[in-house]
């Protein structure tokens, strides 16, 4: 039998996947719950499930690894959440991290100004939500920072901020990480954690929630260098995202208009990924100056200069800002990877037409790697797959599935978007060889279980392989 010839097909734009199915798929399937459900949950907050936390562990994996691990002019650190309040005095996030916000008298609902505007066109008419003409209140600012209190007495003294951005963390620690790794500028520090914003219209998912990961790195240069070392990292961060497989057609830059800059900022580009919900922003990268370090300088008292021994000149670096949400960037993965298409090999058996639902993401991003796929239940079949997991596992997540049908169990794979199963039949008990089935085109081709894991790295490497049986004949089967 040949190979099944992979059909040239349309794939699902991700403009067209509905949010409500991901939504579903996600809970389906142990990616994404929302958040104290049992208590009716609280609204726009989400906890990742077993699936989720993998998928949400490899797009930081992938970020630390190309900008971190595999450079060395970057380094990482880990700072705390909680951090002394003056910080936040010092960065501007105490006077002005806010945004106007107006409220409609009919139906009490929050919204952005930004938000009503853009719904309207104008500011005065419409509520979104109730329809009220000319209801909403004047707006006001409100910011954007969780406080909460260090200590048992809750008083202004020990009053602190939940942190509204990683980047501070790496700010203040400027002449620490200089005074032990002795780098030499050009260089960057790199953060992922966690950050609260009390968001007055989260939601969309994952795309808004008050409480988010970032990807950060702060990279110090010298000035003077910094257009080149920004225009660097635009597109250094453009194509992260398409190397891990988001479709080019999806992905934009845009760069901010100069009513969007920060005063202090001297350039700012957004990587926008077309949701859903339209073109939004997944990253901004921006050209800080020395705003950051001059301002913590001078709240401080601390030095924050730099000395350059080749030039023997003191100075403040410029900060080139790369800043990235893992929750929205996994939004981003989970939309260009849904794709919907009529199941050649339907599972019911019933003749009718049904959907295969099937997550292409990018090996390296798929939570699972691999399944293995036993056709019996009954041993001396289950031992021989059993041992066959336990050998695989060693090297990546992979998930062990004996329930149901063989086309059920594809079924569930593709929906998760495992990249490869390996089918173990009767058969193997006789030749010593497995099945690998792809995701993507069905293909399956036969290999022998020595070697197996070799054989799997390089098929998610990507590599088409060729397997010679000791007869010498290619050793292909053919697809579903
Ligand atoms: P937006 O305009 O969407 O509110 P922002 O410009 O305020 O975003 P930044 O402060 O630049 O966002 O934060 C950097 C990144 O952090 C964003 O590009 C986004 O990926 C992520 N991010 C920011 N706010 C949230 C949030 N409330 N929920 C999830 N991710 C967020």
């Amino acid at each position: 039998m040949a190979q099944r010839a992979s059909q040239p097909r349309q794939r699902l734009s991700s403009s067209q996947v509905s949010m409500d199915k991901l939504v579903s798929l996600c809970k389906r399937r142990g990616l994404v719950f929302p958040s104290s459900e049992i208590y009716g949950g609280l609204g726009s907050t989400w906890d990742y499930g077993p699936l989720g936390v993998e998928l949400k562990k490899n797009i930081k994996d992938a970020w630390w690894r190309s900008l971190v691990q595999s450079r060395d002019d970057v380094v990482g650190i880990d700072a705390a959440i909680l951090m002394h309040p003056q910080v936040w005095v010092a960065s501007g996030h105490a006077e002005g991290f806010s945004d106007p916000m107006v409220e409609c008298k009919e139906c009490n609902r929050r919204w952005r100004v930004d938000e009503v505007i853009i719904h309207n066109m104008v500011s005065d008419s419409k509520c979104p939500e109730c329809s009220a003409v000319d209801s909403f209140t004047e707006p006001r600012q409100f910011n954007l920072m969780f406080k909460t209190f260090v200590g048992p007495v809750e008083e202004g003294a020990a009053q602190v901020w939940l942190r509204p951005e990683t980047a501070q963390g790496i700010f203040v620690n400027f002449s620490n990480v200089l005074n032990t790794t002795r780098k030499k500028l050009p260089f960057g520090v790199a953060q992922i954690g966690k950050a609260f914003r009390n968001e007055i219209t989260p939601g969309n998912f994952i795309f808004r929630s008050r409480e988010f990961e970032q990807m950060e790195m702060e990279f110090f240069v010298k000035p003077g260098t910094d257009d080149e070392w920004f225009r660097y990292w635009v597109e250094e961060r453009y194509h992260w995202y398409k190397g891990l497989g988001i479709r080019e057609e999806n992905l934009r830059l845009r760069p901010h208009g100069d009513d969007e800059l920060a005063h202090y900022a001297r350039g700012c580009y957004d990587v926008e990924y077309l949701f859903p919900i339209g073109w939004s922003e997944l990253e901004g990268i921006a050209n800080r100056g020395n705003f950051d370090l001059s301002q913590h300088a001078s709240y401080s008292g601390k030095d924050m200069s730099y000395f350059d021994e080749e030039t023997s000149q003191r100075y403040t670096p410029y900060v080139i800002e790369p800043s990235a949400g893992v929750d929205r960037s996994a939004l981003a993965f989970l939309v260009d990877a849904y794709d919907e298409e009529s199941d050649p090999s339907p599972t019911s058996g019933q003749g009718k037409e049904e959907v295969r639902v099937v997550l292409r993401f990018h090996h390296d991003i798929a939570p699972v790697k691999v399944a293995v796929l036993p056709l019996s239940r009954k041993e001396p079949l289950a031992d021989r797959a059993r041992d066959i997991y336990a050998e695989l596992r060693k090297h990546w997540v992979v998930q062990y599935d004996e329930a149901q049908s063989i086309g059920r169990r594809y079924r569930r794979q593709d929906e998760i978007g495992t990249p490869l199963c390996v089918t173990v039949d009767f058969q193997t008990l006789e030749d010593n060889a497995v099945t690998i089935r792809h995701r993507d085109d069905m293909g399956q081709i036969r290999v022998p279980v020595s070697g197996l894991a070799d054989t799997l790295r390089h098929k998610l490497a990507g590599e088409d392989i060729m397997v010679l049986p000791p007869g010498g004949a290619v050793w292909k089967t053919g697809g579903e």
